[in-house]
Order: C-alpha cells, then sequence, then structure tokens
C-alpha cells in the first residue's frame, strides 16, 4: 500500500514517515501545499494523511482540487485541537476522516487501515480467500489455519492482491503500489515474488493473466 503524507512540521513527518514504514506502508513526503497537491494529483496513492495547515497551498485547497479533478483516493486530514470548524471545512471538502494534533500513532494507523479497507470494500481487518486468511493487524497469514512465514516484500504483495480480489492487477500497479522509487526493480521482479509466494502458499489462488497481469481468485478446480 502506498500512501502520502503531506506534513511541513520535521518532527512530526518523520514520526509519520517512520511509523507507516514500520507498519509496511510505502510512503510518499511533501513537506509543503503546492508538491502535496502535485504528487495526489500525479501518483496513484492507496490514501493521504494531509495536514490542514500548509506553507504555499493549505489542506483544505489541495483536498478541494483533487476531489474536483476526480481523485478519489482515502483522505484523513490532520486538524489542530478545538478548530471544529476546520473539520467540517474538512469533511466539505472531501475528507474521510479527521484526528486533531496531537494524536496516538496507533490511532493513525488504525484509522488509516480501516480507511484501505473500506474503499476496498471490506468491513474488517481480516482478509480471506478459499483457505487464505491474512490478519492485516498482525500481518499474519494462513492456509487452512496453518501459519506461513513471508517477508515484508512478499507479504505487501499478497495483501494487496487480495485487497483486490477477483480483479486483474496489471505489473505497473504493482510496482507503483509496492514500491518506494528507490527500490531496485527490473522487469522480472514481480514475477520472482509471484512465484515464490505461490510457493509458500502451496496453493493455486494467483492467476497469470496473460498480458495483463496477475488475479487472485479461489481456485475453482480443487484437484
Ligand atoms: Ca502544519
Amino acid at each position: 500500500m502506498r500512501v502520502l503524507v503531506v506534513e511541513d512540521e520535521p518532527d512530526l513527518a518523520r514520526q509519520l514517515t517512520t511509523a507507516l514504514g514500520d507498519a509496511g506502508y510505502v510512503v510518499d513526503l511533501a513537506t509543503d501545499g503546492e508538491e502535496g497537491h502535485f504528487l495526489g494529483d500525479t501518483e496513484s496513492y492507496d490514501a493521504a494523511v494531509l495536514d490542514l495547515g500548509l506553507p504555499n497551498v493549505d489542506g483544505i485547497t489541495i483536498l478541494e482540487r483533487w476531489r474536483r479533478d476526480g481523485r478519489t483516493l482515502p483522505v484523513l486530514i490532520l486538524t489542530a485541537r478545538d478548530r471544529w470548524s476546520e473539520k467540517v471545512a474538512g469533511f466539505d471538502a472531501g475528507a474521510d476522516d479527521y484526528l486533531a494534533k496531537p494524536f496516538y500513532m496507533e490511532e493513525l494507523l488504525a484509522r488509516l487501515r480501516a480507511l484501505v479497507r473500506r474503499a476496498a470494500g471490506h468491513a474488517n481487518d481480516e482478509l480471506e480467500c478459499g483457505p487464505l486468511r491474512i490478519d492485516t493487524r498482525g500481518a499474519r497469514v494462513t492456509v487452512d489455519g496453518n501459519p506461513i512465514k513471508l517477508t515484508a516484500q512478499e507479504y505487501r504483495l499478497l495483501a494487496y492482491l487480495t485487497n483486490h480480489q477477483g480483479k486483474v492487477v496489471s505489473r505497473t500497479e504493482l510496482t507503483e503500489h509496492l514500491y518506494d522509487q528507490d527500490f531496485d526493480l527490473d522487469s522480472n521482479t514481480i514475477e520472482v515474488f509471484v512465484g515464490r509466494l505461490r510457493r509458500k502458499l502451496g496453493v493455486n489462488l494467483i492467476r497469470t493473466v496473460r498480458g495483463l497481469g496477475y488475479c487472485l481468485t479461489q481456485a475453482d478446480d480443487d484437484a
């Protein structure tokens, strides 16, 4: 999952990028409004954490522009405490959730998980497909109840495919949502990860759709 953080306070920006990175997200940070708007407008994100008080362009304006231009990504705004009018303006501009500063990082992570989950149409923290179960809170994966040990990269890939199960996901989409720009990716990397995942899962859930990408679905020919 790729998350955009738009926050100009250096300490908070650092805490956010660290906590989100530790939680398995790929994080892009913008420290002013102009850059934040540009990234959200041109890159593909699974969610954004948007501060309202920003240099150059304020958060409400950014959000209004994104929504006007059809950007539907879930957005969690960061507001100043006791400024109820900011929350109202934020929701009116198209925010999906808010947190008042200061906040506990755990709460931010929980709210973000909920936003990403709802955007994908899921009601709780468990993803499942046939014998596969993923607990997204603890990043735990089981097949038929047996725990499967995955690397962080493999987990991200599997969670993304499971979040979008039944849909064909292209290699480009996977690359954009799962890896940092500086991650060394050649055209075979995704294929290698998929191959390893298939072996570790031991069940036929990830299908290759020739020329298009991958699709995670429940096997209908369980021999
Ligand atoms: Ca600020």
